[in-house]
């Protein structure tokens, strides 16, 4: 810890003392002190698998920046505040985060916030859902916690991933909020930037705080693999948010969040939230947006074809063109599994079609296990390896799967995994990991010596598939495999979220979409 406030006082003075020399530091005192603080993760809690923080891979003080390429030393933006960044951290999806790892990261933020203090601004920048073990709503806790320490004058824009979840707590403590508008989520890095813009803008033209925060709840609880705004009817809802949003008199910003289904919490559900200071504007535009999304619920469905395990196997055997995409779609960690389900690798190798050597090619990403990557070390490439891997963390669909093979790569440094292993079983390449990892990347797959292009299948835990494969792919089903996000929600023990809810009460009556007018921070 201590480092850490060195870190910053040291940069602080670096800031006080040196901007004469500097063209990209703030040149005047009266520049609006902004802090930066936030966590990142969509959280399952439906997945035995816990996250500790150093899943988080917390930026400190003015590491912060290289978060955001708007505020590299030459961005515009670097230079219209005084940014005083505390602590952004974001981790893969993943299990439930334990309340140890929240506390401490929430109170390290807490703790940089007390020091340089007051702020004009806090750009909060969080995901939306995560859960914490024994604690409900952490966001919303979160910024409540950051209020008692920086005051109701402040003002907080909050920018957040469109699967995050807005609770009333969390609304009232933003002045400003927004999410993305894009699934996937090219816009990530536009709607965090419009967030911070919106809140220089705020401050600078003495405006603060919008005087109006439309909070409509949504009762649509959907994944993101039926809500992808590539195809409609998610397309056409998000399209209008843009012209409904920016550059309109009286309106600051809009949003839709289709919220996150793989945690069983009240706030749960899908949301519209519009910011301005023309009342009727703004309640008109959540309003439409709401009831827009209200009416197109019936059309959401998975983006691509889906089946089981066995019909995505017979449609890739049939297929004539290849690579032939399988999304193993169950235990998506990048949606919140734990990753090391072992269920579709064991159905994989029992089949006889990937005995042989010279068997249809099959990519296998991917199974964590310390334990085997460490054989395989030991045997090195060109080795042989014989061990069981996978079913450490989530072992109630099918136990450790036993790999024995020839080790075709290893590769070290990568953030996540570690180390990467390739063991070739059968006509089967099993990419196996120190620690979980997504592969959305044509290099994920090339740095090992792989070639996805050339496979026969290539099958990845994920769901939709990002923009690199989905341009590879020559043909793609989406096998509904267990695991902790099972994508048929109606399978999940859900008991705690807000019913009526759509789609599990289809027949639920038209529920009142009306604006609820959020009180500003700080008010009753
Ligand atoms: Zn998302």
């Amino acid at each position: 810890m201590k480092h850490i406030i060195l870190g910053i006082s040291a940069w602080i003075f670096t800031l006080s003392c040196g901007f004469s020399q500097s063209a990209t530091q703030p040149a005047s005192t009266t520049l609006p002190r902004i802090a930066i603080a936030g966590l990142g993760i969509e959280s399952s809690t439906f997945s035995p698998a816990k996250t500790t923080e150093e899943a988080f891979h917390a930026r400190y003080g003015p590491e912060v920046f290289n978060a955001y390429p708007f505020m590299m030393p030459v961005s515009p933006l670097r230079k219209q505040a005084m940014w005083l960044p505390t602590i952004v951290g974001k981790s893969l999806p993943g299990g439930a985060v334990t309340r140890e790892a929240y506390e401490s990261l929430v109170n390290k933020t807490l703790d940089s916030l007390k020091k340089y203090g007051p702020y004009d601004g806090l750009y909060f920048d969080i995901h939306g859902a995560m859960s914490v073990v024994g604690l409900d709503d952490p966001e919303g806790d979160f910024l409540a916690r950051i209020r008692k320490v920086i005051g109701y004058k402040t003002l907080v824009s909050t920018s957040m991933d469109l699967h995050g979840n807005v609770s009333w707590r969390l609304a009232q403590n933003s002045d400003l909020i927004t999410c993305y508008r894009m699934a996937p989520h090219e816009d990530a890095m536009q709607t965090k930037e419009r967030a911070v813009v919106n809140l220089l803008d705020r401050l600078k033209s003495g405006k603060g705080k919008p005087a109006y925060k439309a909070w409509i709840p949504v009762p649509i609880l959907l994944p993101g693999e039926k809500t992808s705004t590539r195809i409609e009817p998610g397309k056409s809802l998000y399209k209008q948010v843009e012209p409904l949003a920016d550059h309109r008199e009286g309106i600051v910003d809009a949003a839709i969040w289709i919220g996150y289904a793989w945690a069983d919490e009240p706030r749960n559900h899908a949301v519209v939230m519009v910011t301005g200071d023309d009342k009727a504007k703004v309640t008109e535009t959540a309003e439409k947006l709401a009831l827009d999304f209200w009416n197109v619920r019936n059309q959401f469905d998975f983006v691509a074809p889906t089946g089981t395990l066995e019909k995505s196997l017979s449609d890739a055997f049939a297929s004539k063109k290849h690579p032939f995409f399988i999304s193993d779609t169950g235990d998506n960690p990048t949606a919140g599994g734990a990753g090391d389900v072992t269920w579709t690798l064991t159905q994989l190798l029992a089949r006889p079609e990937f005995k042989k050597a010279d068997g249809p090619s099959l990519i296998y990403a991917s199974i964590p296990d310390p334990e085997l990557v460490k054989k395989a070390m030991a045997a090195g490439v060109g080795g042989q390896v014989d061990g069981v891997a996978g079913a450490r963390v989530d072992s109630r669909f099918a136990p450790p799967v036993r790999l024995k093979g020839t080790v075709e790569s290893i590769v070290k440094g990568d953030k996540d995994a570690e180390v990467e292993v390739v063991v070739k079983v059968g006509s089967v390449h099993v990419i196996v990991t120190q620690k979980r990892k997504p592969y959305h990347k044509e290099i994920d797959f090339t740095r090992l010596g792989l070639k996805p292009r050339e496979a026969d299948i290539v099958v990845v835990k994920i769901g939709y598939l990002e923009p690199e494969l989905y341009a590879m792919q020559q043909g793609w089903i989406m096998a509904l495999t267990p695991g902790g996000v099972n994508q048929d929600l109606a399978r999940l023990p859900f008991k705690r979220i807000k019913r009526p809810i759509f789609p599990f009460d289809k027949d639920m009556a038209t529920p009142n979409l009306s604006a609820q007018m959020v009180p500003l921070s700080g008010e009753k």
